[in-house]
């Protein structure tokens, strides 16, 4: 099979509205084959020994002739062995490349035929675990960096040394046009052990790190050029001499207070920070279709991650709203079975067509 060549196409490639999202995908097999094309791009490729040959059992999954193994398009991907119908999970994908917020949990609860609270929160959890930016390129150029506290009310001390917050490192690429790409990370601390990890994590050698004075950012900029500014000798507030890093900061508070309602709290933070990078890193693609398409591309090729897993990896329980978590229900499919004008069906009968 021939690779696709080139940028992918809407209307191709990728579906270009809700609309077409639904008419191309009214079935869990069309989903499936899509997910399969994406995985697969080149033709299947058996995970267990890489052989290209393989046969279709009638159950729609893949025997590799070399290994016998049987493979599902699914497997070892966040699908595997979900109980949610893929025309499900390919709505709630569709919801999550919203272009500027955030969807929340209860949101898919209350507009999806999921089948509780929890499925719906499990889905975007995994969805969230994908848009992980470490796979992407570090930021180039000129690059502005600071650190802020997410938290709640709680009490804490002022400055860097707050108790009982979380601290979050932000770095944004800027130029004579704007802001380029940006990364947040949670941080243990500002110390300078810890700066340089999240540094070299994310920037690029060679770039030109533009921070305030805090004395752990020399230490941990060794090979980076360095644009230190004082803040407190500049006479100006912090968010006017580092603007573009404040204001991506002020922006990602409001995704996390305002459609999570603080419920991201410490434990998925830094899910919730990776959501918010991954939308505001493609802020300029024209077209939501391809944000859609590139998530359910990594989400093919992510390792599955279990509800458990989820929970356990979490060190604050959800907060959940109240209302919404009653009984498991079946998941509910939205499957297309066209009908015929059930609002004429008292007419036809009665018309005999
Ligand atoms: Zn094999």
């Amino acid at each position: 099979m021939d690779k696709p060549t080139g940028a992918p196409v809407a209307g191709r490639d990728y579906p270009s509205d809700i609309a077409k999202v639904r008419s191309w995908f009214p079935t869990d097999a069309a989903c499936l084959d899509y997910l399969d094309w994406l995985r697969w791009p080149c033709g299947f490729i058996c995970p267990h020994c890489a052989s290209a040959e393989a046969g279709r059992e009638a159950t729609g999954r893949y025997r590799c002739r070399k290994c016998d193994k049987q493979v599902s398009v699914t497997a070892g991907t966040i699908f595997h062995r979900t109980r949610t119908p893929l025309t499900v999970w390919f709505e709630a994908t569709w919801l999550m490349t919203a272009p500027k917020m955030g969807v929340s949990a209860s949101h898919v609860h209350r507009v999806l035929p999921v089948s509780s609270y929890q499925t719906a929160w499990t889905m975007l959890t995994k969805l969230r675990q994908v848009m992980s930016t470490t796979d992407s390129q570090p930021l180039t150029g000129r690059v502005e960096i600071d650190e802020t506290f997410f938290g709640g009310p709680r009490p804490g001390v002022a400055g860097r040394g707050a108790a009982g917050k979380t601290l979050v490192a932000g770095a944004i690429e800027i130029d004579d046009h704007g802001w380029g790409r940006a990364r947040l990370a949670v941080i243990n601390d500002a110390s300078a052990k810890s700066l340089r990890a999240f540094i070299t994590d994310n920037v690029a050698p060679g770039a030109t790190v533009v921070s305030d004075a805090w004395r752990s950012y020399p230490p941990a900029l060794g090979g980076y050029e360095h644009v230190p500014v004082n803040v407190s000798a500049s006479g100006k507030p912090a968010h006017e001499v580092l603007p573009a890093v404040h204001r991506l900061f002020a922006q990602v508070k409001r995704m996390v207070e305002g459609t999570y309602q603080g419920s991201g709290s410490v434990g998925h933070l830094q899910e919730y920070l990776d959501e918010f990078v991954f939308r505001f890193n493609r802020r300029h693609s024209r077209h939501r279709g391809l944000v859609f398409m590139r998530l359910l591309q990594r989400a093919v090729a992510a390792a599955p991650v279990g509800y458990r897993d989820l929970v356990r990896a979490s060190r604050v329980k959800e907060k959940r709203p109240p209302g919404v978590v009653g009984p498991r229900r079946r998941p509910g499919s939205l499957e297309v079975v066209p009908e015929k004008r059930p609002w004429r069906a008292a007419e036809d009968r009665d018309s005999g067509t």
